[in-house]
C-alpha cells in the first residue's frame, strides 16, 4: 500500500538502496549530522575559562560552592543527573585521577564520604553513584579538571524523560539545593 499521494515523488529519482555498497547487520541507523560540531570542537573550555578553576574564586552562592577544603572543595553540578548532584575537585588544575597528590587524593576522598553523610541527611536517597570519568573518550565533560561525582539516587527517580527525549526531570532549583547541603555540611571547629 503506498502511503504517500500520486504526486509526492514525481520529478525525484527514486532509486532502492539495497543495491549500494554496504554490509547490512541488525542495527538500525539515527543519521544525526547536527551532532558533528559539538563532537568536533568539543566542550572542552580553555584553562583560563576552566569552571572549576573560576568557582573558587566566586561567592559560595555564585559558585554553587557548598564545602570548602584545604586541598579540594565541593561543588553542585550546573548540570544535575538528580538534586544534589556534587562535584568533588581538587583546586589545582589537573586532569587525571593519577595527576593528583597524596593530600589532594586523601581530601578528595574524604570529601566524598562527607558528601554522602550530608546528602543523606538532606535528601533522604536510597543509594548513590560515585565515580570519575577520564579523558574525553571516557564521557568526562570537563575532562582537563579532574572532579569526582556524587550523585543520589532514590528507588524512583528513574523514568522514560532522558531516553525518549533526552531530559532529566530535576525538582529542586540549584540555590535550594546549595543553601541546603551548605547549611547541613558539618563545619570545623
Ligand atoms: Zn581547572
Amino acid at each position: 500500500m503506498n502511503h504517500y499521494g500520486e504526486s509526492e515523488f514525481e520529478g525525484v529519482d527514486l532509486r532502492s538502496a539495497s543495491s549500494f555498497a554496504g554490509v547490512p547487520d541488525e542495527f538500525q541507523r539515527l543519521w544525526t549530522p547536527h551532532r558533528l560540531a559539538y563532537i568536533e570542537n568539543g566542550q572542552q573550555p580553555p584553562e583560563a575559562d576552566c569552571p572549576f578553576c573560576l568557582a573558587p574564586e566566586m561567592s559560595d552562592e555564585e559558585g554553587l560552592i557548598v564545602h570548602r577544603g584545604t586541598h579540594a572543595f565541593v561543588l553542585l553540578n550546573l548540570y544535575p543527573y538528580n538534586s544534589g548532584h556534587l562535584l568533588v575537585c581538587p583546586y589545582r588544575h589537573v586532569a587525571m585521577y593519577d595527576d593528583a597528590t597524596v593530600e589532594e587524593t586523601a581530601e578528595i576522598a574524604s570529601l566524598t564520604q562527607e558528601a554522602m553523610r550530608v546528602l543523606k541527611k538532606v535528601s533522604c536517597n536510597d543509594g548513590y553513584n560515585i565515580g570519575m570519568n577520564q579523558g574525553r573518550v571516557a564521557g568526562a565533560g570537563i575532562a582537563d579538571h579532574l572532579h569526582q561525582h556524587v550523585v543520589p539516587r532514590w528507588a524512583t527517580d528513574s523514568n522514560f524523560f532522558p531516553i525518549i527525549a533526552k531530559s532529566k526531570a530535576v525538582t529542586a532549583l540549584l540555590g535550594d539545593v546549595r543553601n541546603a547541603i551548605a547549611q547541613a555540611w558539618p563545619k570545623a571547629n
